[in-house]
């Protein structure tokens, strides 16, 4: 499956997809939230002709991308399920570059390269293979973050936790057990920093109050003002995660701190 790039007048750029079908006879544009732009085209169709078909649907299009403005990833590159060229971490203020080096290895792996830079290496033609690698990444990027993260703010907050875990869970953003063990997920590295704080936070309070009863509220609202807020705004938060991460869509409403 290829990909090819539009920018628009005001300088963004949108990757879509094109798809061949075998008996269509022109070109057709598909917009949704979920796939972004996927243009279906005729076989044999030369690259300057689509180039030129879908420049000139540009206005359409950036009008109805801007319905789904909310999808903020939708306007970065990340608009296809294939592995990213590109992912920002907004949790950490981080914008990283992956570069795919096509090795004889059957496997793929994911490293980082630079300050900014991972590198992908191995089968990369395997899409799924190259999402895992990434996806063990960013296991192991959000443990390197956000455990010292949860170290400061139980100092700052004066609560204490026995363990912190760093996982892809499915459903949850983050949870604590009765044995104060904080199991934090590595998607949190996609969201606003202020948000993460808050799950955070939530959790250790959780260290304390093994509940949601008033008291712990009150707990999490001193060490947290804003939490009644960032609450409300956690219930969107999957929005933030970018289509690649999730390709069948399995967890993304069900997301939810616990
Ligand atoms: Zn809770």
């Amino acid at each position: 499956m290829a990909t090819a790039t539009l920018e628009f007048a005001d300088g963004r750029r949108l990757t879509y997809r094109i798809t061949v079908s075998p008996r269509g006879r022109c070109v057709r544009l598909r917009l949704s939230a979920r796939n972004g732009l996927v243009v279906v085209v005729p076989r044999g169709i030369n690259r300057a002709d689509l180039d030129a078909i879908v420049k000139s649907k540009r206005d359409w299009i950036a009008r109805h991308l801007r319905r789904f403005e909310e999808a903020r990833h939708l306007l970065a590159n990340q608009v296809s399920l294939a592995p990213p060229q590109t992912f920002d971490l907004p949790a950490l203020n981080e914008s990283w570059q992956i570069e795919y080096r096509e090795t004889p290895s059957r496997t793929v792996s994911a490293r980082t390269d630079q300050p900014a830079g991972l590198i992908v290496a191995g089968a990369v033609e395997n899409e799924a293979a190259c999402r895992a690698a990434l996806l063990r990444w960013l296991a192991r990027r959000g443990r390197e973050t956000l455990a010292p993260w949860l170290g400061r703010l139980a100092e700052e907050t004066g609560l204490t936790f026995s363990e912190v875990r760093v996982k892809g869970q499915r459903t949850r953003w983050g949870s604590c057990t009765a044995k104060g063990v904080v199991s934090l997920n590595y998607k949190l590295l996609f969201l606003p920093r202020e948000w993460v704080r808050y799950v955070l936070v939530h959790e250790l309070c959780h260290t304390r109050e093994l509940n949601h009863s008033e008291r712990f509220w009150r707990l999490v609202y001193r060490c947290e003002p804003n939490a009644a807020e960032i609450r409300g705004q956690l219930r969107e938060a999957w929005k933030w995660l970018p289509a690649w991460l999730d390709p069948e869509n399995r967890f993304h409403p069900t997301l939810t701190v616990t």
